[in-house]
């Protein structure tokens, strides 16, 4: 027998049964970004790796063991599956020079790639809604993009997500607290184990998250970057909770916070559930001043978020949302060759009449298509035999409600079918 082959491990089809759901998210997001006046942008799945080498960091887990890398072999380029949106979203910003007379709202959906180790919540093919807005500074707009965050979370019928919020300072202020850290952890070389030493000079912050208990202590020590902040980002980070407040908005102050991607500064936020077990963070963001022009545009804020679809749609069922299945409005049933021709003329009228309708394809007895009517969901059955197609009528048969089957023309069908919608 030939051998069956497989989906990649940590890649997913999503089937019919699940679909639907997805596509009552898709279309609820779809509605929520039009209402905030975010527009839509498409990138490309594959890119550069240089991108997010730059971008996110050469010395983050994702670019150090996260990325689907390979060589185009066509021509020698370096090329890597996006691991997020933000990045290609930048590029493409700068490439077709969007920000040349007015700032930008923009989002865009779908699938994202990083090489983990799958299991519940976390994928190797997973997806993504990101929202950027590029060419704003102040803390209005990172207010905005938490309060949009906790409309849709109420559209999807999700509660119980707890926000944490904090600030990374400004670019220089990072700067400056690294050079202290850097000097800081120089002084007690002799605790670093390899991992902490060989981030030293690329990416000492990372030291911090070092879970080796014997640097405890001497992480525990550290400068702390709330003693580095700027004042500007304070003034920054009290007027984003101010606004918070205002709109009635939890959060925790977490001044830990810190995300796996390097560009971030200032603001950072995390929503984060207990119902999802340990991939809790379901949506994260924060500003990107610096990477506009660290990637070659002409320096511009920024800041923006992405949530995970799928985490968000496993905390919808955990929340009990429930989401219908569309059934289609109609099924005919069919046999004999005039009757045949009818049947065509039956399905194409009522979906012109922006209804639902299934039409009966193979043949077989009317009993074994009645069974199929059934099993399709549709919530009626239009039977048309030739006695019926000769008169340009259809027997019509009620298969969710005990109402009785009628005999009417093709325009009587449509209204009775919507007036039982
Ligand atoms: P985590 O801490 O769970 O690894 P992250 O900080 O790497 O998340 P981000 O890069 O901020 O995640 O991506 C934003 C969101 O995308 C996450 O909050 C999460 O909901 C989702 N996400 C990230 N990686 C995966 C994955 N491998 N599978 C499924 N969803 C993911
Ligand atoms: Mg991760």
């Amino acid at each position: 027998m030939t051998k069956i082959i497989q989906a990649v491990r940590g890649m997913n089809d999503i089937l019919p049964d699940e679909s639907y759901r997805w596509e009552f998210f898709e279309h609820t997001v779809h509605e929520w970004l039009a209402a905030y006046g975010y527009r839509n942008i498409r990138m490309p799945i594959v890119e550069q790796t240089d991108l997010f080498v730059r971008s996110i960091g050469s010395v983050t887990d994702i670019v150090e063991k996260e990325m689907y890398t390979f060589v185009d072999h066509l021509n020698g380029d370096s090329l890597t599956l996006r691991p997020e949106g933000t990045a290609s979203c930048v590029r493409a910003v700068i490439a077709h020079n969007l920000l040349y007379d007015s700032p930008q709202r923009l989002s865009y959906s779908g699938p994202m790639f990083r090489h983990e180790r799958p299991q519940k919540g976390r994928y190797r093919q997973f997806h993504q809604v990101g929202v950027e807005a590029l060419g704003y500074a102040g803390p209005d707009i990172d207010a905005e993009h938490i309060v949009m965050c906790a409309r849709l979370w109420d559209q999807l019928g999700i509660s119980g997500v707890r926000l944490e919020i904090g600030t990374l300072g400004s670019i220089e202020s990072r700067a400056l607290h690294r050079v202290r850290l850097i000097k800081y952890f120089e002084n007690h070389l002799d605790v670093l184990d390899t991992d902490a030493r060989r981030r030293l000079h690329s990416n000492p912050l990372r030291i911090l998250d070092s879970k080796n208990p014997e640097m405890r202590e001497i992480i525990n020590g550290a400068p702390k970057l709330i003693d580095d902040l700027d004042q500007d980002s304070l003034i920054h980070f009290e007027a984003l909770q101010h606004l918070l407040r205002n709109q009635g908005i939890d959060f925790e102050i977490n001044l830990q916070l810190v995300r796996g991607l390097d560009y971030y500064n200032r603001t950072v936020f995390e929503w984060i559930t207990d119902r999802l077990g340990a991939q809790g963070t379901i949506c994260a963001g924060g500003r990107y001043d610096g990477l506009v022009e660290q990637i070659g545009g002409k320096a511009a804020t920024a800041s923006g978020f992405a949530m995970g679809v799928e985490r968000l749609l496993s905390l919808m069922l955990e929340c009990g949302k429930e989401i219908t299945s569309p059934v289609p409005d109609a099924y005919v049933v069919h046999q004999g060759e005039v009757a045949a021709d009818f049947a065509w003329k039956t399905v194409e009228l009522l979906r012109s009449n922006g209804l639902k309708a299934i039409l009966h394809c193979g043949g077989g007895s009317f009993k074994s298509q009645m069974k199929k009517a059934d099993a399709s969901g549709a919530r009626f059955a239009l039977i048309i035999g030739d006695d019926e197609a000769q008169v340009e009528e259809v027997s019509l048969k009620p298969l969710r409600e005990a109402i009785s089957q009628v005999r009417v023309g093709l325009i009587a069908a449509v209204d009775l079918i919507k007036e039982q919608q």
